[in-house]
């Protein structure tokens, strides 16, 4: 058993700590709170290839894989930056588009997501269905060489950022009545598309969407793998992926709290010694680090078994690393506010800004009730519950 990372992956970790190093969270939030993009980092760490490590070398990529894509996200938080697009754009789209696209569609959309210059979100949820994605709603109906999309989506991340949105829509192409889901590539300016912002208590340059489509005409060939039937397996790509980049993310996010918390407890004195030689302050800042060590593992076990693939132990593993990554993170933050006193809920301190985040990762992209249905279900051999 060998748990050292590749030197070229101890390499990619160290460089894009360093470029991440010269944003810092201060150019993340200021760009939140101004209404801004933190454009000139994507576009850095996509000139520098990390944002298609994972995409084949034929189109543009790295030839690497997801295990590639958590370093570079986790390295990208811990320098307090957690770049959710990163988890929209090169984990779930590109996995979609580099296994069930056509090779057309792989020509046109994966070189600019490899290079950074073109950002593809991803819309699953409706606001009706919720975590039940048996109820979505939101149709595709054939007439000659197009389809045309109804539906509603919510809190799609980035349509404002992005060209193209990958969307999930069901067909009635089997002819059997039961509609089943296939995947659309549509453009984010397609006349009878509308977007509604969603104001969200998060501090993120990247927001929140409710999506309208009312009779968006595609033509075919926006049709993932240029079949229906390649939808399911195509949205399933896709899950795993998307587990293990969010988890590896809070993984990052929680680094960086923990150590802005412990600069600060061994600096501040309040009577006489660094308030971090009190054990009410330094044990569970230790507690938080080792729930957030014992998360990594199991985030790069999770993107191990994926890059093997391994897909089904890798989808427990995933599931796994997204519960206990997104409690770590929570942890860690509320944590190294505490410990931060008053200064943890000040601007200056830049430990508050991680809350809503790191709370969301609780909730998205499954919640973790859900993740405990799955194991309860698929791990502990209990009857589906819900
Ligand atoms: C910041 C952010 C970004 C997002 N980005 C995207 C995006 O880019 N694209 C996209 O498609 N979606 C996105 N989402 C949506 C996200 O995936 C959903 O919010 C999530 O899947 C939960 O669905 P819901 O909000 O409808 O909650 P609901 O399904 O309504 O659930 C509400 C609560 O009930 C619990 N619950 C529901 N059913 C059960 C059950 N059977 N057993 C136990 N508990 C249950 C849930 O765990 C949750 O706590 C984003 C969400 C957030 C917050």
């Amino acid at each position: 058993m060998n748990f050292d990372e590749t030197p070229e992956q101890s390499q990619l970790r160290a460089a894009v700590a360093a470029m991440a190093a010269r944003y810092g969270h201060s150019y993340y939030v200021s760009k939140a709170k101004s209404g801004g993009h933190t454009d000139e980092l994507w576009a850095e760490a996509g000139k520098l290839g990390y944002l298609g490590v994972n995409i084949p070398t034929e189109y543009g990529g790295g030839g690497g894989g997801i295990t590639d894509l958590a370093i570079v996200g986790e390295e990208l938080s811990a320098a307090g930056c957690p770049l959710l697009l990163i988890v929209v754009s090169p984990a779930i789209a590109a996995t979609i588009l580099a296994k069930h696209a056509t090779e057309a569609q792989k020509q046109k959309f994966l070189p600019g997501i490899a290079d950074g210059t073109m950002k593809i979100v991803f819309a699953i949820t409706e606001p009706e269905a919720g975590s039940n994605s048996h109820r979505l709603a939101t149709t595709a109906r054939r007439d000659g060489d197009e389809w045309i999309l109804n539906g509603r989506k919510c809190f799609i991340s980035g349509v404002d950022e992005a060209p193209y949105v990958l969307v999930v829509a069901r067909t009635d192409e089997g002819g059997t009545g039961r509609l089943s889901p296939a995947l659309f590539i549509v453009p984010t300016d397609a006349a009878g598309l509308t977007k509604s912002k969603i104001d969200m208590e998060i501090v993120s340059p990247e927001n929140q969407w409710l999506l309208y489509f009312d009779d968006v005409r595609v033509p075919h060939d926006a049709l993932i793998g240029g079949d229906p039937a390649a939808g399911l397996p195509a949205l399933f790509s896709g899950l795993n992926p998307e587990r293990i980049t969010v988890a590896a993310g809070a993984v990052g996010t929680a680094r960086y709290a923990l150590s802005r918390a412990a600069s600060y407890v061994s600096s501040r004195q309040v009577w006489g010694r660094p308030i971090g030689s009190h054990q009410g302050v330094a044990h569970p800042l230790a507690h938080a680090q080792i729930q957030v060590d014992l998360a990594r593992l199991m985030v790069m076990k999770a993107a191990w078994l994926y890059d093997q693939g391994r897909d089904v132990e890798a989808g427990i593993a995933g599931n796994t690393a997204k519960y206990a990554a997104a409690e770590a993170a929570a942890l860690a933050v509320d944590t190294a506010i505490q410990v931060h006193g008053g200064n943890g809920m000040t601007t200056e301190y830049g430990v508050a800004t991680l809350l809503g985040g790191t709370r969301a990762t609780r909730i998205a992209p499954v919640s973790r009730e859900m993740i405990l249905n799955f194991v309860a279900q698929h791990v502990l051999g209990q009857a589906k519950s819900y």
